[in-house]
């Protein structure tokens, strides 16, 4: 019945592939045993080497004695504990924010918050690189949607001001998963509130990233405000698993009586709010942590700069490298795994350009970015 289409996917080199690791005693956010091969890791987004950390697997592990591994049903039913009581609590005081709500992951967040809180009738505006989970969430909400050019706030206001009925909402990443630049939070919050909009922004990769770890209105020094919704996962830098939603009182009631990510689904289970618990109070006692991934990203960026190659407008510690075509590109990421390097390449449909895509860590060591640059010279 696919026969076709799987040979298509082959023959023009898209075919994807799971690439399940050996366990090594190594952090992720290091190192990475694949095919045999022991590997730098640059396609972690454990950012902060906090997947490995004993404070979070202690205390999973307390958890699970107490609790027990599945939550057994929904939230709604009797699945939720105090641990997740306790980390929407720490959540929104983290966000700045009145109410948090746990979703079961970024994904769930995205394709069931967004349908909750559009509908038809009302106008999503959309960036047109925002993630896919964004983009599922757009469909299932039968809300008219607009797709406006890459962080073009002149396009936001154009089509913010030509409609005056029904809920508008502004849905944005704030750092772009596969070009690694930032969208312009500051003014699009400015532009939403002057047309009595709602900002929905994802902060997947900028929590525990920007802002001393609190996301991306605290990196433009936006204060939190009613017309915005933060979403963000635990899945990346906090090296834990689930997602979350910051917002008004409000909008949290809305989410848990129309959400049916939360409602029809089981509730994540108590070790993984232990985790992400653990998670946050490093992230707020730790500076030193995001000071580390910041210096490495720094010297993998300029170091890949002064070679000449082009990186998206990269500003976080996401770094896309262009490499020419899909061969090209595919063949320049064997190169790297045959020197010790794990930088798969992204193609298309994930992206237009194809690209390798490096993710800087706080575990690297100088030595990893150096390595890793000398190959890329050969490359370049
Ligand atoms: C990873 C990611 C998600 C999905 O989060 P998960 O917790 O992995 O499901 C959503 N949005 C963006 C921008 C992401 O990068």
């Amino acid at each position: 019945m696919y026969k076709k289409e799987l040979k298509n996917l082959k023959e023009s080199m898209l075919m994807r592939q799971i690439r399940d690791r050996k366990f090594i005693k190594e952090p992720i956010a290091h190192k990475i045993r694949i095919n045999g091969a022991e590997l730098v890791n640059f396609a972690s987004n454990d950012y902060l080497g906090l997947s490995s950390r004993p404070e979070l697997v202690n205390a999973a592990e307390a958890s699970l004695h107490l609790y027990g591994f599945g939550a057994g049903s929904s939230r709604l039913l009797s699945g939720g504990t105090e641990l997740h009581a306790e980390l929407e609590e720490k959540t929104a005081a983290f966000k700045g924010t009145e109410a948090a709500l746990l979703l079961n992951s970024g994904y769930t967040a995205n394709s069931s918050a967004i349908p909750a809180l559009a509908g038809s009738g009302d106008l999503i505006l959309s960036d047109e690189l925002n993630h896919a989970s964004i983009i599922d969430g757009c469909r299932l909400s039968r809300a008219e949607t607009a797709i406006y050019r890459h962080c073009d706030t002149e396009e936001i206001e154009k089509f913010l001001s030509s409609r005056s009925s029904g809920r508008k909402i502004v849905v944005t990443d704030s750092v772009f998963s596969m070009n690694g630049d930032i969208a312009p939070i500051d003014r699009i919050s400015k532009i939403c509130m002057h047309y009595g909009a709602l900002l929905y922004i994802d902060d997947a990769h900028a929590t525990g990233v920007l802002g001393r770890g609190r996301g991306s209105l605290a990196h433009f020094g936006t204060a939190p405000a009613e017309h915005i919704i933060q979403m963000g996962t635990y899945s990346k830098a906090l090296g834990s698993f689930g997602a979350y939603i910051a917002a008004s009182k409000e909008i949290i009631t809305i989410l848990i009586n129309k959400c049916r990510g939360l409602i029809f689904s089981t509730a994540l289970p108590a070790c993984a709010a232990a985790a992400s618990i653990a998670a946050l109070k490093i992230v707020e006692q730790e500076g030193s942590l995001i000071e580390k991934l910041w210096l490495n990203r720094q010297r993998l960026f300029s170091g890949i700069e002064k070679l000449g190659l082009s990186t998206f407008n990269s500003s976080s510690p996401i770094i896309p490298v262009k490499t020419g075509n899909i061969e090209q590109t595919s063949a320049h990421s064997k190169l790297l795994f045959s020197r010790g390097f794990y930088a798969p390449a992204i193609r298309p449909p994930s992206v237009s350009v194809p690209r390798i895509r490096l993710t800087a860590t706080a575990s690297h060591t100088e030595e990893d970015i150096d390595s890793l640059l000398s190959t890329l010279r050969e490359i370049s």
